[in-house]
């Protein structure tokens, strides 16, 4: 911990703001698509309607791209490995850190068809990528009936207080769209 939270009776998180801008903490852009961005922002999204149509899983994509190449291309594989872990970014993560024989992939940025949940944004951490871009808010899954918690993830990235990952939320509307175009066809 960096000393900007203290924890009180072990339960209450108080935090001391401070005074001057911390380079440290990171910060969510929100920014128009340029067209490297978009291109592989829509092969995230292609993935999440392709893990609905094949059965694997909910509509969830993601992207992994090392050096400008696309590394890894994947969706979420809760249903067919029946994991619950198995979210497209941590798929993803664990498929090009197998490819790259690295457990740090801080050469690649990874694409998210929707906002990464709390775990994902963890996993995406240890996993020194060092950039995130990705469509949808998270709020749009819950509301076609995903668990609340899921939203919460980028929001509480001041808590991992790291300053190597660039965060992007892309102003799309296609992003969203997937959850009312896939909705009832997946079991959540
Ligand atoms: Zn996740």
């Amino acid at each position: 911990m960096s000393g900007k939270y203290t924890i009180i009776d072990g339960q209450n998180v108080s935090e001391s703001v401070p005074s001057v801008p911390d380079p440290g903490l990171t910060t969510v852009e929100f920014t128009a698509a340029n067209d490297r961005d978009l291109r592989l922002l829509t092969q995230a999204v292609e993935e999440a309607y392709k893990g609905v149509e094949c059965g694997d899983g909910r509509p969830f994509g993601a992207v992994i791209v090392h050096k400008n190449r696309i590394l890894v291309s994947c969706h979420n594989m809760v249903l067919k490995y029946k994991d619950p872990t198995a979210h497209a970014e941590i798929v993803a993560i664990r498929e090009a850190c197998k490819k790259l024989k690295e457990i740090k992939l801080s050469e690649c940025e990874i694409y998210a068809s929707c906002e990464p949940c709390p775990m994902c944004f963890g996993a995406i951490h240890l996993s020194r990528i060092k950039r995130l871009v990705y469509g949808a808010k998270a709020e749009a899954a819950v509301a076609i009936g995903f668990n609340s918690c899921i939203a919460n993830g980028s929001k509480g990235t001041k808590l991992y207080n790291k300053s190597n990952l660039e965060i992007i939320k892309l102003d799309v509307s296609f992003a969203e769209q997937v959850f009312h175009n896939t909705k009832g066809k997946f079991s959540l």
